[in-house]
C-alpha cells in the first residue's frame, strides 16, 4: 500500500506551493502533484510587479516561482510530476489515481488553477502555434518585427501587449468594449506606448491563412461592420494572442465537489469545500481577485486548516 500523506496538494502554482510551504513548516508529511511545470499561470507571466516585497524591476513569473518551489522543498515537501485521472475523496483516506499509480492522503488541497480561455473565433484551433498563441512569454520572440494583435481588455491583455511591443513592430489590442478593464496604472503605460494601437468595440470573427495565420475578419459590435485584416505582404503572417480570462481546471471534481456554473470550486473563507478533508486554494476557487498574493494566501490558510484538523484543535 502506498504511503498515506497528511496532505496531498494538487497543483504547484503559487497556491499549491504556499500550501506546501505552510504544511511542510508544520511538519506534515506533504506531497505536491503537478502535471506540468511549476507556476501555473505565473509561469507564463513576463513581469510581476505587485507581489508584496517583490521590487526587483522586471523580475519574471518563472523566477518568482522558482524561489517559491525552493522554499517549499526546504521544508521537506515531496513533489511528483503526474496527471491525476480519478479521485476518491470520501472517507478518511483520499485516493488520487493516475496512469502511473495512486497516491493517498488524509487531506487534499485542490490548487489546480485555471487555463486560458480560447478566443472563440472560427478557425482558431487550426492556427494554434501557427500564429495563434495564449502566452506572450513563450511565443513573443517568434514575432520579432511582425505585426501582432491581442484580444482582451483586462490586466493580462494589456500587460502582455506591452511585453509583445518589445518584439513586434506594432501591437493592436482588440477589445469588445470602448474602455479597458485593466488597472488604470497598466492602462496609462499602454496608452503612452507608441507601438500600441486599439480596435475598440471589436471582436475577431474568423481567422484564415495557408498553413500560417494570414488574415482575419474583425467585427465592430456596435455598428455590425466587418473589416478584413491581412498580413503585410512582406511579412506573410501576423500574430494573434488571446488573453480573455481563464477556465478553471476542475473537471476531475465534477459531481463530487460543489462548484458554480463555470466550474469554479466553492470554498468557505477557510478554504473548506463541501467534502470533509478537501480544501480549495487559488485561481480554481470562486473569488473576486485572482492574483499571486491571493493564491498564496489561500494556500497558507488551507494548509493551516489541515494542520489544525490533524491536531484536533477544533
Ligand atoms: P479578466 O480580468 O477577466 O479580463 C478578461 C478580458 O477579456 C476582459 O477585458 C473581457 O472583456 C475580455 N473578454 C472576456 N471574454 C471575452 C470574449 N468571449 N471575447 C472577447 N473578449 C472577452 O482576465 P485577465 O486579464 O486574464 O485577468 C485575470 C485575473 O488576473 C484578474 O483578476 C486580473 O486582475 C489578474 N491579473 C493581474 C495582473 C496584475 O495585476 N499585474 C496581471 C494579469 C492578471 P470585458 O472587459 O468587456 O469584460
Amino acid at each position: 500500500m502506498s504511503k498515506v500523506y497528511d496532505v496531498v496538494i494538487l497543483g504547484a502554482g503559487p497556491a499549491g506551493l504556499a500550501a506546501g510551504l505552510y504544511a511542510g513548516r508544520s511538519r506534515l508529511s506533504t506531497l505536491i502533484i503537478e502535471k506540468g511545470q511549476d507556476g501555473g499561470q505565473i509561469a507564463i507571466t513576463d513581469e510581476i510587479e505587485n507581489y508584496p516585497g517583490q521590487i526587483v524591476e522586471g523580475e519574471s513569473g518563472p523566477s518568482l516561482i522558482a524561489r517559491m518551489t525552493k522554499q517549499a522543498e526546504r521544508f521537506g515537501v515531496e513533489r511528483v510530476s503526474d496527471t491525476i485521472k480519478e479521485v476518491q475523496l470520501e472517507g478518511d483516506v483520499k485516493v488520487l489515481k493516475s496512469e502511473k499509480g495512486e497516491y493517498q492522503g488524509k487531506n487534499v488541497i485542490i490548487a489546480t488553477g485555471a487555463y486560458a480561455r480560447p478566443i472563440g473565433c472560427k478557425g482558431e484551433a487550426d492556427f494554434i502555434g501557427k500564429g495563434v498563441s495564449y502566452c506572450a512569454t513563450c511565443d513573443a520572440n517568434f514575432f520579432e518585427d511582425f505585426e501582432v494583435y491581442v484580444v482582451g481588455g483586462g490586466d493580462s491583455a494589456v500587460e502582455e501587449a506591452m511585453y509583445l511591443s518589445k518584439f513586434a513592430r506594432k501591437v493592436t489590442i482588440i477589445h469588445r468594449r470602448d474602455e479597458l478593464r485593466a488597472a488604470k496604472s497598466i492602462q496609462e503605460k499602454a496608452f503612452a506606448n507608441p507601438k500600441i494601437e486599439f480596435f475598440w468595440d471589436s471582436v475577431v470573427e474568423e481567422i484564415y491563412g495557408e498553413d500560417i495565420l494570414q488574415g482575419m475578419i474583425v467585427k465592430n459590435v456596435k455598428t455590425g461592420e466587418t473589416r478584413k485584416v491581412e498580413a503585410d505582404p512582406e511579412d506573410g503572417m501576423f500574430g494573434l494572442f488571446g488573453f480573455i480570462g481563464t477556465i478553471p481546471n476542475s473537471k476531475l471534481f465534477e459531481g463530487i465537489i460543489d462548484m458554480d456554473e463555470r466550474g469554479y470550486i466553492k470554498g468557505d473563507e477557510d478554504m473548506h469545500t463541501n467534502v470533509p478533508g478537501v480544501y480549495v486554494a487559488g485561481d480554481v476557487r470562486i473569488k473576486s481577485l485572482r492574483q499571486v498574493v491571493t493564491a498564496a494566501a489561500d494556500g497558507a490558510i488551507a494548509a493551516t486548516q489541515v494542520e489544525r484538523s490533524l491536531s484536533n484543535y477544533f
